[in-house]
């Protein structure tokens, strides 16, 4: 048994089932939780990072499109550097 953080609600939950990490629904206001502790069995609410994942910035790392345009601006060695990489 554990609580929800965010409305109290007692939540039924069977220590075995879960894992340090495991994310789960409130059944009573639907928070996204997350098993925060399993000795004794805690709730807390879980990250949302998820969404901030699909941003484009992965893609700019990934091309040589803007290493392009530093080399041609001139001296960034530095900049190449991790680019190798
Ligand atoms: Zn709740």
């Amino acid at each position: 048994m554990a609580t929800c953080p965010e409305c109290d609600a007692e939540v039924d939950i069977d220590p075995a089932d879960v894992d340090l990490g495991d994310e789960m629904s409130c059944p009573e206001c639907g928070q996204t939780l997350v098993i925060s502790n399993t000795d004794p069995l805690e709730l807390d609410f879980a990250p949302d990072d998820d969404e901030d994942e699909d941003e484009d910035e992965d893609d700019d790392l990934d091309g040589d499109d803007d290493e392009d345009d530093l080399d041609d601006e001139g001296e960034d060695e530095d900049g190449a550097d991790w680019e190798e990489e």
